[in-house]
């Protein structure tokens, strides 16, 4: 079994598909461990993506995920790092496929609706971040 971090981010719940993206999880067999709603501080927001702060529009990502409310949640189930990375698709909307998250519901590179954990180091060091 394996813990994975999840960010529902603002676009995702401005469009009410916190819901929809949920039972995607669930439909996996994967357990929702914890869960909260928070608006995200810029601080934190800039530690998260600090391997994205050279890109020239950094500044736009950190306001976007702070314009308002996230869903944190941790997600646990067999390979669930890497099965909730692949349900949730390519970074680019354009290249992530049909049936992922991102596939059938983005359209923008920026906004598109979740973050999910890449590797085992990443998911520990963020469930430290956003739940101490
Ligand atoms: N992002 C963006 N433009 C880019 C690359 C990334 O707006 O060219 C945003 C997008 O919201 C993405 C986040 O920054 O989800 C983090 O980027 P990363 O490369 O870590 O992609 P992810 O792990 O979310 O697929
Ligand atoms: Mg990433």
């Amino acid at each position: 079994m394996e813990q994975t971090f999840v960010i529902l981010k603002p676009d995702a719940v401005e469009r009410g598909l916190i819901g929809e993206i949920i039972a995607r999880i669930e439909r996996k067999n994967m357990q929702i461990t914890r869960m909260e709603m928070t608006t995200l501080e810029k601080e934190v927001v800039e530690e998260h993506y600090a391997h994205l702060k050279d890109l020239p529009f950094f500044g736009k990502i950190v306001e976007f995920m702070t314009r308002g409310p996230v869903v944190l949640l941790i997600v646990q189930g067999e390979a669930a790092i890497g099965e909730i990375r692949r349900m949730a698709g390519a970074t680019n909307f354009e290249e992530a496929d049909f049936g992922t998250i991102r596939g059938d519901f983005a359209t923008s590179v920026q906004e598109n609706l979740i973050h999910t954990s890449d590797a085992p180091e990443t998911a520990e060091g963020e469930i430290k971040r956003f739940f101490g």
